[in-house]
C-alpha cells in the first residue's frame, strides 16, 4: 500500500512501526500490516522466479508517500499444506500478467472493477515512489478471497485512519512473505538431536529481526551453562 503521508501521521508520530491486526467479515482472515516505511520508497524486491515489491525509508532522502505491506495470512490443510508453493503461484501469476513486472492499481480502480491507467494515476493526489510497474487489474491476479480481504481490511483501517481507504490509495502485487515450518525443539531451542540447537526464522520460531535475535540469545544462554569455564 503507497499513501500520502500526511494520512498516517497522526499514528507514526506516536510509534513508527505500527502494527494493526484485523479480522475480516466475509471471510474471517486474518490480515495485518507490516514494515511501515514513513516518507518511504516502494522497491523492487527480486526472486528467483518473480519480481515483488517492498519498501524502505532513508534516513536523508524522504518522500510525501507511507507505504506498508498489508498481508492476508493463509493456512492450508488437505490436500496440501505448503502455502509457500500456493504464494509462488500467485506471485507468478501476478507478474505474467504485469509483463514481468509488479502491477500498480489504485484502491478505487479495484473497487469499480477496472485497471488503472497512468493516466487515471496522474489525476491522484499522489504521486509513485516507484515506477518500474505494469498499471493493471490485481482483481486479475490475486484470488477473489484475498482481495475482498484486502478491500475488507482497508476499510476497517479507514475508521483508524481516515483516508487509508480512499479511491487513490495505491496497491502494488504481488508482496509475499514466506515463513518456514517450525521444527521440533524444547524451549531452549535444542532439538532432539543431542548439541543442536535451532534457532532464527530458518527453525520456524522467529519473524522478525528482534525475535530472530532473542531465539539466538536463548540458546546461547543454555548452550554457555554446559560450559565449564
Ligand atoms: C525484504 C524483507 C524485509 C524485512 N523487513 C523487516 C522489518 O522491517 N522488520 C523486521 O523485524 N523484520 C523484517 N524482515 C524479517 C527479518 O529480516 C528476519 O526475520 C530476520 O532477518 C531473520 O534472522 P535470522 O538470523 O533468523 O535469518 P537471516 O537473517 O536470514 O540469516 C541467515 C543467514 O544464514 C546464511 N546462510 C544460509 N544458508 C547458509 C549456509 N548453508 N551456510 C552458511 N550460511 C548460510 C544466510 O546467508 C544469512 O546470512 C524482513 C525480511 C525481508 C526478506
Amino acid at each position: 500500500m503507497e499513501l500520502p503521508q500526511i494520512v498516517m501521521d497522526e499514528i507514526t508520530t506516536i510509534n513508527w512501526d505500527p502494527k494493526f491486526h484485523i479480522i475480516t467479515k466475509t471471510y474471517d482472515d486474518f490480515v495485518r500490516t507490516f514494515c511501515v516505511c514513513n516518507h518511504g520508497f516502494v522497491v523492487e524486491e527480486v526472486y528467483d522466479n518473480f519480481m515483488g515489491v517492498n519498501g524502505h525509508s532513508m534516513r536523508d532522502k524522504l518522500s510525501d508517500n507511507t507505504n506498508f505491506a498489508f498481508l492476508v495470512r493463509v493456512e492450508l490443510t488437505e490436500p496440501i499444506e505448503n502455502t509457500s508453493d500456493y504464494a509462488l503461484s500467485i506471485a507468478t501469476i501476478t507478474n505474467n500478467l504485469g509483463g514481468g513486472k509488479p502491477i500498480l492499481q489504485r484502491l478505487g480502480d479495484l473497487k469499480k472493477g477496472r485497471r488503472s491507467t497512468w493516466t487515471r494515476l496522474e489525476k491522484s493526489n499522489i504521486i509513485p515512489t516507484f515506477d518500474c510497474v505494469t498499471h493493471g487489474d490485481i482483481a486479475m491476479a490475486l484470488p477473489h478471497r484475498i482481495v475482498v480481504d484486502i478491500i475488507e481490511g482497508l476499510e476497517a483501517l479507514d475508521k483508524v485512519l481516515p483516508g487509508v481507504a480512499s479511491d487513490s490509495t495505491l496497491l502494488y502485487a504481488p508482496e509475499i512473505k514466506l515463513y518456514s515450518m517450525r521444527l521440533e525443539m524444547d524451549k531452549n531451542m535444542k532439538t532432539k538431536i543431542e548439541g543442536l540447537y535451532a534457532v532464527g526464522d530458518g527453525a520456524g520460531v522467529s519473524r522478525r529481526i528482534v525475535g530472530a535475535a532473542a531465539t539466538g540469545i536463548i540458546a546461547a544462554r543454555d548452550i554457555i551453562k554446559k560450559i565449564d569455564f
